[in-house]
């Protein structure tokens, strides 16, 4: 039998930076969510999908700290002609969803992250997993061992990183932020891929990898970790999205 869909509130919604918004929902009285930092939820946008009775349904990652179940919180970009992520942030506060999960298997693994450096691999919205992961409970003890590289693209803009910087990576003391802007308007597979190997042949070397964001990139990643040796079942991987972008070679700035 299917498990009935659980329902939250839109509590409030701000916008932060030009391009995401960060929503807060609360869920009825003694419903905790029971998740754990990185997993995600399978929200009813409550748009038709077109056939019969079935409504547009998105993956998103619960993005508040997991020392608080009663509430919950999604960062959310807006993407360009993007059907659901557009209509939420035209959602007034009180609007009530429906959603299923907490899902996400790997985050919520106790045995992941095992000891050794960890290193947090985001591109564009794929912060919300890496900010999530050390944000939990699970990541305290880790968080002077780990590092968090996140590629931006011409949507994550100055005033985004710099909240994430100081609202949610103040907390998380020791851990190591690198986030690093491409010349153009993203990264392409190419230039990411250039760019992760020469990070992870130049320098610290880690036990414990989680990538999220553009899956295309993601890939081609995990199959260089794994090229070094590094074993698949400590290597984290939430694709949110597939784009090839041009590829050309990007010199990168950080930021
Ligand atoms: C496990 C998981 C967790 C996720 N967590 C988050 C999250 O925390 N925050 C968040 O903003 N999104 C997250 N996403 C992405 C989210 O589920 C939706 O795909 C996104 O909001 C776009 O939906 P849409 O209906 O607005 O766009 P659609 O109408 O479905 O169109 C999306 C199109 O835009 C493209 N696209 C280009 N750039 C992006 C991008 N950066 N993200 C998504 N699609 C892109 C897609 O390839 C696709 O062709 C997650 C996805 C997964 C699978």
């Amino acid at each position: 039998m299917a498990t009935p869909p659980k329902k939250a509130t839109l509590e409030s919604k701000i916008p932060i930076g030009s391009g995401y918004d960060l929503y807060s929902f609360s869920l009825p009285k003694d419903s905790p969510l029971n998740f754990c930092g990185g997993q995600y939820i399978i929200l009813n946008s409550g748009l038709d999908a077109g056939e019969e009775g079935k409504k547009l349904k998105r993956a998103y990652t619960i993005f508040s700290k997991d020392s608080d179940q009663n509430r919950f919180e999604l960062l959310i970009r807006k993407v360009h002609q993007g059907r659901v992520s557009n209509h939420l942030s035209e959602c007034q506060n009180g609007t009530d969803f429906e959603f299923s999960g907490p899902w996400g298997k790997f985050a919520g693994n106790e045995t992941w992250p095992n000891s050794g450096k960890t290193l947090l691999f985001a591109t564009d919205n794929g912060i919300s997993s890496a900010i999530s992961l050390i944000s939990s409970g699970k990541f305290k003890e880790r968080v002077d061992f780990t590092k968090l590289v996140w590629l931006l693209s011409e949507h994550e803009d100055p005033s985004l990183v710099d909240w994430i910087r100081e609202e949610r990576i103040g907390n998380a003391t020791g851990v190591e932020f690198v986030p690093v802007r491409s010349t153009g308007d993203s990264w392409s597979v190419d230039s990411a891929l250039s760019f992760a190997r020469w990070l992870l042949n130049s320098g610290d070397s880690y036990s414990n990898f989680f990538l999220s964001g553009n899956g295309r990139i993601l890939d081609e990643i995990a199959s260089f970790l794994e090229t070094k040796g590094i074993g698949r079942d400590t290597i984290g991987s939430e694709s949110y999205f597939r784009q090839d972008v041009p590829k050309e070679d990007r010199t990168r700035t950080e930021v």
